[in-house]
Order: structure tokens, then C-alpha cells, then sequence
């Protein structure tokens, strides 16, 4: 297992092809580390993900590159699946949060590992439904859902996530078109602080998400006369990445206290959502606790908090996102330009940045990089990172250690994949990476390249502006 003490990723180790490139991986809890599982040097010395080597495919495909490695994926998937399994006596479903990572190709493999999945807009929905990830497995979130996505969601059969009473208002203005009551749940702020950054703090009372405890009752109530509506479920979701097992303990005690109104209201509830938000390691000093710890503290304190109040244990649901695909992907660019400031600081520039990761400059996020062809060389030199973007703040590693590098050397960032491909944009019209999936030596192109021509496609230049000179 990888300790804070020790150096994840080695600096001059002298690697033998094959040997595992992080010394100390974690197999069986890929978000302990920081690259994916079986990282490993090829022949030649260069880093290798999933068998293939990190500067082919970046030769291959192009830079800016999201390569997503398929092992880490399943073993992600399987740790939830298994722990749950292992440490909760009733029934439970690890759901993947899709808006971590939404594409077909990463909904298709946690569809096949037995997982669900979280979806919060008309896109992420069909993405889900598309890519074979069964309805009953869906749940649709969202603080303001549209009527139109209401009706998809609905007419598809996915469990829809009541976030507040317009949502209701909504569901029954589409009421008369349910065949049968359709299956609800409700989201609820349960009023918990947890140390991760602000914007991605959920839980606590001022936040827009969810009722507010006071309404519980009253929702509860008001749902016991809405025949359209089979309640099945609670949710709450506390915020992301974080490292303390404490805040999803004192959850449990508060959804207990819920299902248990809930229950005494005439509402058969039969699931219990706690949400995701289990941490990575980005950089070599952070510690999140491995996916068993995680599931047994949820599950322990969700089977003692039912037990306490006389509860039949409701069937447990969480929703990892991050700790599911975070570590799965790295993205490679290419060395630029490179300006040397004296007395202040280098930029190293490569042909990504905030489009393709935007979350250096939104969370102020950190992020450890290695060169792909020199990935054990000595880091002698102090970089700042930047992308090509208009943006001072477009920098994606602040002052860290790397080899020298060259113009034209493959740079890979680690843990990128979660909230980087669903996060980026076109700012500067940049065009969107392409995506591969790696495994067993075979990469797989899952998302295609955007084209700078594909980026006007839907600008309308008005007739009359035509012959402006
Ligand atoms: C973001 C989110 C998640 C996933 O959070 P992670 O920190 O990525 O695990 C789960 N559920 C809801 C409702 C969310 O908003």
C-alpha cells in the first residue's frame, strides 16, 4: 500500500522492464494510487499504461490525449461491488456518478461490472441509456431538472431524484402519462460539514440541493397523496473528495432517522443513498482511505444506525464518481515553448490546459506529472506548467520537480480521469481531446478528436452580416 512517507512515484529508482512503476501500487484500491494499476516501464525504459506505451499512443493519436486504462476501471468498479457485498448484510449497488466522466464506453464497462449510475441532465441520461446501462439501475439527480428531462426520464423508466417541490409540481403536471406510479426518491440536506473545497461542499444547510430538514416531514406528507409516486428511496450527498470516514458515519445516523420517518408516514422505503464523494490521491502527500475502508465505515454505520432504531436494513446505495475513474486516466500533451524568467519561475507550455482540465484553475487543484519517455529520469528542475490558453491562471502543475524536458517530449498528468473530459470546454476554441481505452496492450479510440471546423458548426452567421468589410 502506498504511504504518505514514501515517494508514489520514484524519482531515479532504476525500474527493470515490467516491474511496476509505482513501488508500492495498490491493487485492489486504485484511488490509493496515482497512476493506474500495472503503470509499468516498456523495454526501452518508457511508461507504459494498459501495455501500450504512453508516447505511441500520444504519437498516434495526437495531444492533447485522455487515455483511460480499462484494468483500473474494473477494479474500481469491483472494489465497490465487493466491499459492499462483503460489509453490508442486505442488498446494495454502488451507482457511478456519471458526471465524473459521461461517455458510452465508460458507461458499457461500469454497466458490465454490475454497477448503476447517477445521471443529472438529459445528456448524461441518454449517454447512460445508450451505452446499455439498464433504466432500473438509473437514478436521475438535479437541483433544476426541465420538464422535458422529467418526461425522458419517466417514459425510460429511471428512478428520479426529487430535489425540491418544483420537481414534484413537474412529475405531477406529467402524471397523467405514468403507466404506473414511478419509482421516487427523495434528496435531502442532512446539515453535515465535511473539510474538502468550498464550491464542492453539498451538505451542509446552504446549499441548493435537496429539501431542507425541515420539509422532510412535510414532503413525506404531501407524497403519501401523490398516487403517481411509489417513494422507494432517501438520498443525501455530503460533497467530494474527501479523506475523513467520519462525516459519512454521522450520515448514516441522520438518514436513519429519515427512513425511519419515512417508514412511520406509510412510505415502504426500501433504499437508503448516501452519495459519493470518497478522495484520490493526486499528489504523493495525500492519503484518501482505501475503497474497503470507506464501504465498511458507510455500511457499518448504516447497519448500527437501522439497528438502533428497530429498522429493517434498506437497501444500500452509494455513488462514487471520482474514486471510481479518477485514477483510471492520465492525459498526455506535448511539450512547447518554454520561458525562463530569472530569479522567478519557468513555464513550461503544453498544448492543453484549462479546456481539457479546467480544475487547476476552478479548485486550484493539484496534480503530479511525469515525462513518458523518461519517466525514472532525476528531476533537477523546478516547472510551472502552463496550457496555451488566454489565461495567466491556466496553469496546470505550480512549481514542481520534473526532468529536464524538451520541446516535443510526451508529458503525462495522472488522475485525470474524473472531472476533466466532463468538465472541459472549447474556451479559445479549442477542439476537445480525443480519448482511448487501453487494455491488454490494445488501445481503443472511445471518444473522437474534435476538428476546429467542427467548432462553427453550430455559429449562424446572420444574412445580412454577410458582405460586412
Ligand atoms: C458529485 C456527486 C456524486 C459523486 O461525487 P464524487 O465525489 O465524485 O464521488 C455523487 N452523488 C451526487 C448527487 C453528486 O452530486
Amino acid at each position: 500500500m502506498v504511504t504518505s512517507s514514501q515517494p508514489a512515484v520514484p524519482a531515479s529508482t532504476p525500474l527493470q522492464p515490467g516491474q511496476a512503476y509505482e513501488v508500492h501500487q495498490d491493487f485492489t484500491s486504485p484511488n490509493r494510487n496515482l497512476t493506474p494499476v500495472g503503470t509499468c516501464l516498456d523495454g526501452q525504459g518508457r511508461l507504459q499504461v494498459g501495455g501500450c506505451t504512453l508516447s505511441h499512443l500520444a504519437h498516434t493519436y495526437g495531444t492533447p490525449l485522455y487515455v483511460l486504462d480499462e484494468a483500473t476501471l474494473r477494479a474500481t468498479c469491483r472494489a465497490y461491488r465487493e466491499a459492499l457485498s462483503q460489509h453490508y448484510p442486505a442488498r446494495s449497488l454502488a451507482l457511478f456518478a456519471s458526471k465524473a466522466n459521461s461517455s458510452l464506453a465508460i458507461t458499457a464497462l461500469v454497466a458490465s461490472e454490475g454497477l448503476g449510475l447517477d445521471a443529472v441532465s438529459a445528456g448524461e441520461l441518454l449517454t447512460a441509456l445508450e451505452g446499455g446501462m439498464p433504466a432500473e439501475r438509473i437514478v436521475f439527480h438535479g437541483n433544476n431538472k426541465s420538464i422535458e428531462e422529467l418526461d425522458l426520464a419517466t417514459e425510460r423508466g429511471v428512478t428520479v431524484v426529487a430535489d425540491n417541490w418544483r420537481d414534484l409540481e413537474l412529475l405531477a403536471e406529467l402524471s397523467p402519462n405514468f403507466q404506473a406510479p414511478i419509482p421516487l426518491m427523495l434528496r435531502f440536506t442532512p446539515g453535515i460539514e465535511c473539510h474538502t473545497h468550498e464550491y464542492i461542499r453539498t451538505g451542509h444547510l446552504d446549499s441548493k440541493f435537496g429539501f431542507d430538514p425541515d420539509q422532510l416531514e412535510p414532503v413525506l406528507q404531501h407524497l403519501s397523496g401523490c398516487r403517481w409516486a411509489r417513494l422507494t428511496g432517501l438520498h443525501a450527498h455530503i460533497g467530494s473528495q474527501i479523506f475523513e470516514l467520519q462525516p459519512h458515519r454521522d450520515l448514516a445516523a441522520v438518514m436513519a432517522d429519515a427512513l425511519a420517518l419515512a417508514r412511520s408516514l406509510g412510505h415502504p422505503v426500501t433504499d437508503l443513498n448516501v452519495g459519493g464523494g470518497l478522495g484520490i490521491r493526486y499528489v504523493a502527500s495525500d492519503d484518501p482511505p482505501s475503497i474497503q475502508e470507506w464501504v465498511r465505515g458507510v455500511a457499518e454505520a448504516v447497519t448500527q444506525a437501522c439497528q438502533d432504531r428497530d429498522l429493517e436494513l434498506p437497501r444500500l446505495l452509494c455513488e462514487p464518481g471520482r474514486s471510481l475513474v479518477a485514477t483510471a486516466g492520465v492525459t498526455l500533451y506535448t511539450v512547447g515553448s518554454r520561458k525562463q524568467i530569472p530569479g522567478i519561475r519557468t513555464y513550461l507550455s503544453v498544448d492543453g490546459g484549462m479546456s481539457d482540465n479546467p480544475r487547476p484553475i476552478t479548485y486550484q487543484s493539484q496534480y503530479t506529472a511525469v515525462l513518458a519517455d523518461h519517466p525514472s529520469a532525476e528531476p533537477t528542475d523546478t516547472v510551472t506548467v502552463a496550457g496555451k490558453h488566454c489565461e495567466s491562471g491556466d496553469v496546470l502543475l505550480k512549481d514542481v520537480a520534473l526532468p529536464p524536458a524538451n520541446s516535443g517530449d510526451v508529458m503525462a498528468v495522472f488522475a485525470t480521469g474524473a472531472y476533466n473530459a466532463s468538465m472541459s470546454s472549447n474556451y479559445n476554441r479549442i477542439p476537445r481531446p480525443a480519448a482511448v481505452l487501453v487494455h491488454d496492450g490494445l488501445a481503443e479510440l472511445v471518444q473522437r478528436r474534435e476538428q476546429p471546423e467542427e467548432l462553427l458548426r453550430y455559429d449562424v452567421l446572420p444574412a445580412r452580416l454577410h458582405s460586412i468589410t
